[in-house]
C-alpha cells in the first residue's frame, strides 16, 4: 500500500488549544513550517514567557501566529479562536500526576474542556477535521491491563476501564474526555474525528521553561531524586517531535480515522538512565538499579502499526529525544550540573 499523503491547504487558519503546552509548541513550529495561520488558544496571551517563544518561531518561518484567550473551564470560550479554521486541534488538557483534587485539578478541565471545544466545532461552520490530543492512557489504567488485552498486545480497540478518581485519576481524565468526544462526533457529521493517543513524550520543549510532567520525569533523572533506583516499571516512550508530525498526518491526510497509539519503544525506566550515562558519563546522579518492585515487572506491549500505516509516521529512536531533552535542561539550569 502507497504511504499515506498529507496534503496542507493552508487557505484556512487552524486552531491549536493549549498552544503554549509541551507537544503543541511542536505542532505549531510544524504548522508555522507549512505556511499555516495557526490560532493559538491559550489561557494568558499577555504572558511574554510563554507566548514570546511561539512569536519567535512564527517571526522565523513562513507561517503566521494570532493569539486568542480561552480556558477549558469557560463554555464558549474557544468559539472566537476557532472562527474560519477547518481544523481543530485539540490538546489542552492537564498533564500532572500530583493534584490535591482529582475531580476539579484533572477531570474538570479534560472532560468540560473537550466538551465545550467540540461544542464550538458544532457551532463554527468551517470546521471540517478535530485531532483530539488524547493519550495511551485512555487505553489502560494500570500495567495489569497490558497482559488483559488481546494477546497482552494493547491496541487502539482497547479501553481503559481500571482508573477513577483514586487509580491512576490523570488516566481516567483522559478516558473521560476521549470518550465525550467520541460520543459528540458521533452526533453529527460535519466534521471528521482523529485521535492521538501518545504514549509517554520526551524530547526537549520549543524552550526550556515547560510544565508538563515530562519535565518531572527528566529533571528526577538528573537532579538525584531517582538515584537509589529507577521506577520498576516499563512504558511506551515517543520522541515529541513525532508526536507534533503524528499531529500533522492526524489533520491532513485525507483517510486519517480514528485512534493511533503513538509510541516508538516500549523501555523500562531504568533505559532513561542507561542512555544518559552512556553519553554524559558517570558524574551525574543517575540511577544504576532499579527501585525494589512489590512484584514481578510486568512488560508494556501495544501495537502502534496504525499509526505508521495510516498516517505514514516513521518513529525516531527514543535515546535522541533522551539526550537532546537532558541537555536543554542543562543548559538552563533546571537541572544541576555535577
Ligand atoms: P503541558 O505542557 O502541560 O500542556 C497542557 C496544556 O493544557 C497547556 O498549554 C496548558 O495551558 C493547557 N491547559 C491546562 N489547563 C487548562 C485550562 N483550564 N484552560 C486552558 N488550557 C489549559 O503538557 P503536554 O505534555 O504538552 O500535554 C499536552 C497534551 O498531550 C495533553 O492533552 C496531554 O494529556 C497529552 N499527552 C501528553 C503526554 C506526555 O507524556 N507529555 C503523553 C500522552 C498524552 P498553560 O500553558 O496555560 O498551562
Amino acid at each position: 500500500m502507497p504511504a499515506p499523503v498529507p496534503t496542507y491547504d493552508t487557505s484556512a487558519p487552524v486552531l491549536v488549544t493549549g498552544a503554549t503546552g509541551y507537544v503543541a509548541g511542536w505542532l505549531v513550529s510544524r504548522l508555522l513550517d507549512e505556511g499555516f495561520t495557526v490560532h493559538a488558544a491559550v489561557r494568558d496571551p499577555s504572558n511574554a514567557k510563554k507566548t514570546g517563544p511561539l512569536q519567535a518561531l512564527a517571526d522565523a518561518k513562513p507561517g503566521t501566529i494570532k493569539f486568542f484567550k480561552a480556558d477549558l473551564l469557560d463554555p464558549g470560550s474557544y468559539t472566537e479562536a476557532m472562527q474560519g479554521c477547518a481544523v481543530v486541534f485539540h490538546t489542552a488538557s492537564p498533564f500532572t500526576v500530583t493534584v490535591a483534587d482529582a475531580q476539579r485539578d484533572l477531570v474538570d478541565p479534560a472532560l468540560n474542556g473537550t466538551r465545550n471545544v467540540l461544542e464550538s466545532a458544532n457551532e463554527v461552520e468551517s470546521v471540517r477535521r478535530v485531532v483530539v490530543t488524547s493519550s495511551c492512557a485512555a487505553i489502560y489504567g494500570v500495567i495489569e491491563d497490558v497482559a488483559k488485552a488481546s494477546g497482552g498486545i494493547l491496541t487502539e480497540n482497547d479501553w481503559n476501564t481500571s482508573s477513577s478518581l483514586t487509580v491512576t485519576p490523570y488516566n481516567y481524565s483522559k478516558t473521560l474526555a476521549e470518550r465525550a468526544a467520541w460520543e459528540m462526533a458521533g452526533a453529527q457529521n460535519r466534521w471528521k474525528f482523529v485521535v492521538i493517543n501518545p504514549a509517554l513524550v520526551l524530547g526537549p520543549g520549543i524552550s526550556p521553561d515547560q510544565t508538563s510532567e515530562s519535565f518531572n520525569y527528566m529533571k528526577a533523572f538528573g537532579n538525584g531524586a531517582l538515584k537509589d533506583g529507577a521506577p520498576p516499571r516499563e512504558i511506551g516512550m515517543v520522541d515529541v517531535r513525532d508526536v507534533a508530525e503524528a499531529h500533522m498526518r492526524a489533520g491532513f491526510v485525507p483517510e486519517a480515522d480514528g485512534r493511533h497509539i503513538t509510541f516508538a519503544e516500549a523501555q523500562g525506566f531504568i533505559y532513561i538512565a542507561d542512555v544518559l550515562r552512556e553519553k554524559f558519563g558517570d558524574a551525574w546522579p543517575f540511577p544504576v538499579v532499579e527501585a525494589p518492585s512489590a512484584g514481578p515487572k510486568l512488560p508494556w506491549r501495544a501495537d502502534n502499526s496504525k499509526s505508521q500505516r495510516d498516517l505514514g509516521l516513521v518513529y525516531h529512536p527514543v535515546s535522541q529525544a533522551i539526550t537532546d531533552m537532558f541537555e536543554q535542561l542543562v543548559e538552563a539550569g533546571a537541572i544541576p550540573r555535577p
